[in-house]
């Protein structure tokens, strides 16, 4: 039966490592909720069993997302509360949470989501990386195909941002070298593993150096990785490359490059060595 107050859904991040690092208002909301939405019910009871929470879990990963939103929805309707957890981190950031979110933020469905702050990998690295703050781009795991990590990484090369990735342990080496020839073994990067762990590691040096480190210590090569690359020094952040790229390409196609580079310098008042550098990249 429908009553007119709906109930709430909360997006509670967990520990990334170290337990301690769980908010007070997180314990709170999973011992109040009605139920706690888990991606792994056996991981999170590990979670729950440390803070003595015993409440209620209910599996909601990838493959059933779609199947079960609209039930979750119907509780949170009835006036249920919900809490969503993910295996660590960050519900929602390259974790399930994404449809029944969306389903809630319908306008008609008027449901009250209240995020919570809390751990998220990407940030952390970011954060400490030393590399720039103030615009950065999260691409999440590039494609584990060969043949699309490295279309991506192509479209990524003139990215002025500081750019985050995960990635896994196996394809950590791979994933470097693709990086290296793509953006260049000079490009900086900084490899940050096993966050809030006692082992953390924050290294960063060229993407060549990186490379070197990771294979002087088979260690090196466990455990979870995030990567931070600084963006293309050599475009500014006032170029809008997602306009420019396919004119570029348009023009590249029955002009030099000399007559495409004065065309999108006097339109665009682009520095003319910027688009030499453009020019020089597969585009
Ligand atoms: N939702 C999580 C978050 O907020 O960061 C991310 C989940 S994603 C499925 C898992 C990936 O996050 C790992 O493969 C790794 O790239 C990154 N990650 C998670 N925990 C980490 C840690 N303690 N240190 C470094 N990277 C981590």
């Amino acid at each position: 039966m429908k009553t007119n107050i709906t109930g709430n859904l909360y997006i509670v991040p967990t520990p990334i490592g170290n337990y301690d690092d769980i908010s007070q208002r997180a314990i709170k909301i999973l011992k109040q909720v009605d139920y706690i939405l888990s991606e792994d019910t056996r991981k999170t009871g590990i979670l729950l069993k440390k803070y003595n929470i015993t409440n209620r879990l209910n599996s909601y990963y990838e493959f059933n997302e779609k199947k079960k939103s609209n039930t979750i929805l119907n509780h949170l309707q009835q006036g249920k509360n919900i809490a969503l957890v993910s295996d660590a981190g960050t519900p929602l950031i390259n974790d399930p949470g994404y449809r029944i979110i969306e389903l809630c933020r319908r306008k008609d469905n008027n449901i009250r989501i209240i995020p919570l702050s809390g751990p998220c990998a990407a940030i952390l690295a970011l954060s400490a990386s030393g590399l720039a703050t103030n615009r950065f781009c999260y691409e999440g795991f590039l494609s584990k195909k060969h043949n699309k990590r490295i279309r991506r990484l192509e479209q990524l090369k003139l990215e002025y941002r500081t750019i985050i990735l995960y990635e896994s342990k196996y394809r950590i080496l791979n994933c470097l070298y693709d990086i290296q020839n793509i953006f260049g073994k000079d490009r900086y990067v900084v490899i940050a593993k096993d966050l809030t762990k006692k082992w953390e590691q924050i290294y960063g040096n060229t993407i060549g150096k990186i490379i070197d480190w990771i294979k002087s210590d088979k260690n090196r090569l466990k455990g979870e990785i995030v990567l931070i690359i600084q963006g293309n020094k050599n475009i500014t952040n006032n170029i809008n490359m997602s306009k420019i790229l396919p004119i570029i390409k348009i023009l590249k196609k029955d002009l030099s490059t000399k007559k495409v580079i004065n065309i999108i310098s006097h339109i665009y008042s682009i520095r003319k060595n910027i688009l030499y550098q453009i020019m020089l990249t597969d585009i």
